[in-house]
């Protein structure tokens, strides 16, 4: 009984000191040894056949054991649980020296870009900037600007209609409209008209249903084609280059009169001529004109007393030009490597 009493005594030690490796295996190791079925446990119950004389010396030795391996097992919980906590610090530690995670950043989209350029150009000239809905009546973006419902210059258009009479804007003229409604007849306007408009139109490298457009509006006394040309050849030779050459043609617009399209030497040959400019050296990059006599009525101002001229340019093909941009889908594209070089 004895020598079984010790080999149990050392044999929970040495499961308490070398086989525990975490509180779940010492956990163990007490049930084992101490629990209600334990192996100490039964020797107890088997006291009752030792003879009456031996029994308190037994009964003392198998509770000293079992006060020993309590006390092995208290020490090493102890240890175990130290060892736990240590782990737990180590695993959740923030290590300061490591750069933080930046976000990505974004860059101006080239369209934007531009057109804060073209913005600055013509606010240099004196100016203002002007907003409109891109969702507009038919009257402001075709009967205001001379095109009555039958005008056979509306199918140049092929338009977006919500209602008979509401519509995606497929040009940012009504702006033009309603600033000079908004203003006293016959005094001065001087803005451009920047946004997005809308074309029943294809998807290619060249053209897409929505783009966008600037227009611009000069009225007062005694504006002639003189002060067109000026402000469109400064306009032109600051977007691209100084020494930009510019010529106007002969064309046809129902809210102008004269019309007359502008093109510059092709940007990319010099005007040598190349697959960009097809061969002619030139580039068509505007359309231009002294503003109707009967768009002025229509928006209360007297053509007798006042004259002004009109243009509009697109901002993709200006964009696609400056930056030798070959296809007009990549500004829809969200690709990332287009936007990291602005
Ligand atoms: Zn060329």
């Amino acid at each position: 009984m004895e020598s079984k009493i010790k080999e149990l005594r050392e044999e929970a030690a040495k499961a308490v000191n070398e086989l525990s490796k975490s509180l779940n295996d010492l956990n163990d190791v007490r049930v084992k040894y101490l629990g209600k079925k334990g192996e100490l446990t039964s020797l107890l119950r088997g006291l009752g056949q030792i003879s009456a004389e031996d029994r308190p010396r037994i009964g003392q030795i198998v509770n000293d054991a079992r006060q020993e391996i309590e006390k092995i097992i208290a020490e090493k919980n102890e240890i175990l649980k130290a060892k736990a906590m240590e782990e737990k610090l180590a695993k959740e530690k923030i290590d300061v020296t490591l750069d933080g995670r930046r976000p990505p950043h974004g860059h101006i989209h080239p369209l934007t870009y531009t057109l804060l350029e073209i913005k600055n150009i013509f606010m240099r000239m004196g100016f203002s900037v002007e907003e409109g809905p891109e969702i507009e009546k038919d009257y402001y973006n075709f009967e205001a600007l001379n095109l009555p419902k039958d005008h056979p210059a509306r199918d140049m258009q092929d338009s977006f209609y919500i209602t008979e009479d509401i519509l995606m804007r497929s040009q940012t003229s009504p702006v033009q409209a309603r600033t000079m409604e908004s203003h006293e007849p016959n005094s001065p306007i001087r803005m451009i008209a920047p946004g997005r408009v809308y074309r029943r139109d294809d998807y290619d490298a060249t053209h897409s249903p929505m783009f966008t457009q600037v227009e611009g509006l000069v009225i007062d006394k005694g504006i002639s084609f003189a002060d067109l040309k000026g402000t469109l050849v400064n306009f032109l030779q600051q977007i691209f280059d100084k020494n930009v050459k510019v010529r106007f043609r002969p064309s046809f617009f129902p809210f102008t009169e004269p019309s007359a399209e502008v093109d510059i030497s092709c940007v990319m040959c010099k005007g040598a001529g190349c697959r960009v400019c097809k061969g002619t050296g030139w580039l068509e990059i505007l359309g231009s004109g002294m503003v109707h006599p009967r768009v002025l009525e229509m928006s209360g101002y007297d053509p007798k007393k006042v004259s002004g001229f009109a243009f509009g340019l697109g901002v993709e093909r200006i964009t696609m030009l400056k930056y030798g941009i070959d296809d007009l889908r990549l500004f829809y594209d969200n690709d990332t490597r287009l936007l990291k070089q602005f």
